[in-house]
């Protein structure tokens, strides 16, 4: 018997981290379960968060080609208003990937031109960059430049909790995330608004576990902060790292795509690290974003499914992608696209 079927109650689960949204698609289980739990997808892909008008503003920077861009994977292929990185760099921008900052740093010693690393990411990546800026400054680094779009999860998650089109009956937690900031600053999920919440690990047994979990808490009508990724996760996290990302960065209102403008939802350079700043080095006048047909807003907020979007699978492809959710092999899109999900 599928254990599942002793909660007869329906129930909508969000998932706000790429890594699930793939274990998810790629093991079945969303059509393992009952008609009446449903999966939806939120905004754990950090490159697909990204706002239109941050991608438009690296772009314009690789445009100039004042300074090298350095960026991890996926970010170079997301379409920006007018065009992309991958663009700028076979016309000749000098736009670098990286697999990590202490790499950017590297390349920030080689060169003479300024070197901007493009800083996109939850918790999980900014104290990896925390620690970059530190060594900077510690080794007198003066080309050396960050352009921080890093989000904060839990006040994504407190909007999507409080949002009236959204009926979110519970969350599965990042476990990347939750392993640096604990399960504490998810509390508010719980004892404010009554959702159920699961930190999860990665693998699809994690998943079905934290899915049972979200339903006993429930039918107990006991909604908490669970932590089912024991072997990451601690109620405190890692306070190292929250040390070092809180010694170098500083909140901010920040605009996620598709959910707006969320108030101390991002982190930018704190006061005494100003130096590294690339949005102060470089004044640049970009357009505001033109419309896009791309949904991935709606996507991300789990107001439709990939499969909804009329570009998906036409117009939109892994080979063509018209919005990062396609792009990134973290975002929803290109997940659903990969392992044929049909709705
Ligand atoms: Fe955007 Fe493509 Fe996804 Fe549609 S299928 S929401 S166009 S990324």
């Amino acid at each position: 018997m599928n254990i599942f079927t002793q909660f007869n109650f329906p129930a909508t689960f969000m998932e706000v981290c790429g890594t699930h949204t793939n274990v998810i698609a790629s093991s079945g289980i969303r059509q393992m379960l009952p008609e009446n739990i449903k999966l939806i997808s939120g905004p754990g892909c950090p490159v697909c968060v990204t706002a239109q008008r941050d991608i438009d503003w690296v772009i314009e920077l690789a445009k100039t080609k004042q300074a090298v861009v350095l960026t991890f994977g996926d970010l170079i292929k997301v379409p920006g208003t007018m065009s992309s990185l991958q663009k700028e760099k076979a016309a000749n921008s000098d736009i670098r990937v990286v697999y990590s900052p202490i790499d950017a740093l590297k390349i920030a010693q080689s060169v003479k031109k300024p070197v901007v690393f493009v800083g996109v990411g939850f918790e999980t990546t900014a104290p990896t960059i925390a620690v970059a800026v530190l060594k900077a400054k510690a080794m007198k680094i003066q080309n050396f430049y960050i352009i921080s779009y890093f989000k904060l999860i839990p006040p994504a998650l407190e909007m999507i909790a409080t949002n009236p089109r959204l009926n979110i009956d519970g969350f599965i937690l990042p476990g990347h995330v939750s392993t640096i900031i604990g399960a504490k600053p998810y509390n508010f999920l719980a004892q404010k608004y009554n959702k159920p919440c699961v930190i999860s690990g990665f693998e699809p047994n994690d998943i079905l576990e934290s899915i049972f979990l979200l339903l006993q808490q429930i039918k107990n009508k006991k909604p908490s902060v669970q932590i089912q990724y024991r072997r990451s996760v601690r109620v405190t996290g890692n306070r190292a790292a929250v040390k070092l990302m809180n010694e170098v960065f500083a909140k901010c209102d920040a605009e996620w795509r598709g959910l707006g403008v969320i108030k101390n939802s991002g982190l930018m350079l704190a006061k005494e690290y100003q130096q590294f700043d690339a949005r102060k080095r470089f004044n640049l006048k970009v357009p505001l974003p033109k419309p896009s047909p791309c949904r991935c807003g709606d996507v991300l907020l789990g107001l439709i499914t990939p499969v909804q979007c009329q570009l998906f699978g036409r117009k939109c492809r892994p080979s063509n992608p018209i919005g990062p959710c396609m792009v990134s092999s973290e975002g929803a899109c290109a997940a659903y696209y990969k392992y044929n999900i049909k709705k």
